[in-house]
């Protein structure tokens, strides 16, 4: 998709620092990584955000990111998949992406303002 970031990188015109790539899909490390292993997981075709993606693209990718998880090294220590939707959920880059975040114990929290109920 022209001027997303993600098609880009996806095409090599960006580059990116890869870990694992097929015909399907890509994994590589994230820019700004909020853990000792951050890596981004995308399908190489363009969905906007999870809310898009087909169920076959999810089940394909299941042994991808089970592949990814083993060559950094955190399969067996444990880490985390998150998908950010939406502008509530923090998504940034309008192509879907799972984080895989891992390589030390993670801390856990939704809500960045104070008020714990959210503002729903
Ligand atoms: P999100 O907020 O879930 O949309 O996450 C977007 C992520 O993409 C952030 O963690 C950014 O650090 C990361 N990011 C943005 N541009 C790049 C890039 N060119 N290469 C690698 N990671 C990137």
């Amino acid at each position: 998709m022209e001027d997303c970031i993600f098609c880009k990188i996806v095409a090599k015109e960006i580059p990116s620092d890869i870990v694992l790539e097929n015909s399907e899909f890509l994994a590589f490390h994230d820019i700004n990584p909020k853990a000792p292993v951050h890596i981004l997981i995308i399908p190489k075709s363009h969905y906007d955000s999870f809310q898009d993606i087909p169920p076959v693209v999810m089940a394909n990718m299941t042994p991808f990111v089970q592949e990814v998880a083993t060559k950094l090294g955190v399969a067996k220590s444990g880490y985390r998949l998150i998908t950010n939707i939406g502008k509530n959920g923090g998504q940034e880059v309008g192509h879907i992406h799972f984080h895989l975040l891992g390589g030390a114990k993670l801390k856990w929290g939704h809500f960045s303002d104070s008020n714990p109920q959210g503002n729903l």
